[in-house]
């Protein structure tokens, strides 16, 4: 299956290929229908896989086919899409390859992480973002700062989750998954990428995903 046959707009496509991407990758192949379908995903995946456009991709088609307009409130900025990562080079990284794919669109993208200063991220926030990257523990400082809530979240993606466990962020993700103002499984869609998949992955996937597919290639 080519980029062409996955039915994503012509805006969307033009700029895949224009980031050098000519044929889909296995787990892209694989995952970007079953995200345009709406489903909930658990998925394989090793670096180098093109996991990071595999999720992207389509949820930047979906949030293109109904744009919506920023939302800041008394709540702090309300993003459409959240995108945990266990560290900064990662989120950095993701958030690089989020504003190639969503190029001369409305989107806006904003990438947070620890170890460096609140005060320019806060900044940078407070203009608002539809696609919010972030490592678990500079999400919920924001988050406890009211500066961030998940009232307009539609969705939830952990990328290396087996390295977030390792890292020991599992109270963070959990502590946004059950912060009052994020929406309930079935209300949203979270797509949970890791290499390896021990117990406590499933616990969180059979917790936290609803009905969800798992890809493993
Ligand atoms: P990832 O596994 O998402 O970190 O991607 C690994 C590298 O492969 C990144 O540099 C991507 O830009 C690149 N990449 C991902 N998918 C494709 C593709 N379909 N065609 C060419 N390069 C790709």
């Amino acid at each position: 299956q080519s980029f062409e046959e996955c039915g994503l707009k012509d805006f969307v496509l033009s700029n895949v290929k224009k980031s050098g991407y000519k044929t889909p990758t296995p787990v892209q192949k694989h995952a970007i229908p079953i995200v345009m379908a709406g489903r909930d995903l658990m998925a394989c995946a090793q670096t180098g896989s093109g996991k990071t456009a595999a999720f992207l991709v389509p949820i930047i088609n979906d949030l293109l086919d109904k744009p919506t307009d920023l939302v800041i409130n008394d709540c702090g900025v309300e993003p459409q899409v959240v995108i945990l990562s266990p560290t900064r080079e990662l989120a950095l990284q993701i958030g690089q390859e989020a504003r190639k794919f969503a190029h001369q669109s409305i989107l806006k993208v904003t990438v947070v992480y620890g170890g460096t200063s609140v005060m320019h991220q806060a900044d940078m926030l407070m203009r608002g973002c539809h696609i919010l990257v972030a490592t678990p523990g500079r999400l919920n400082d924001f988050v406890n700062r009211g500066r961030i809530s998940f009232g307009s979240v539609r969705y939830v993606v952990l990328d290396e989750a087996d390295r977030m466990l390792d890292m020991g962020f599992q109270p963070e993700m959990e502590k946004m998954f059950n912060n009052p103002s994020m929406p309930p499984t079935g209300s949203r869609r979270t797509l949970l990428f890791s290499a390896t998949f021990p117990a406590e992955i499933q616990r969180m996937a059979g917790k936290y995903l609803i009905d969800y597919l798992f890809l493993t290639i």
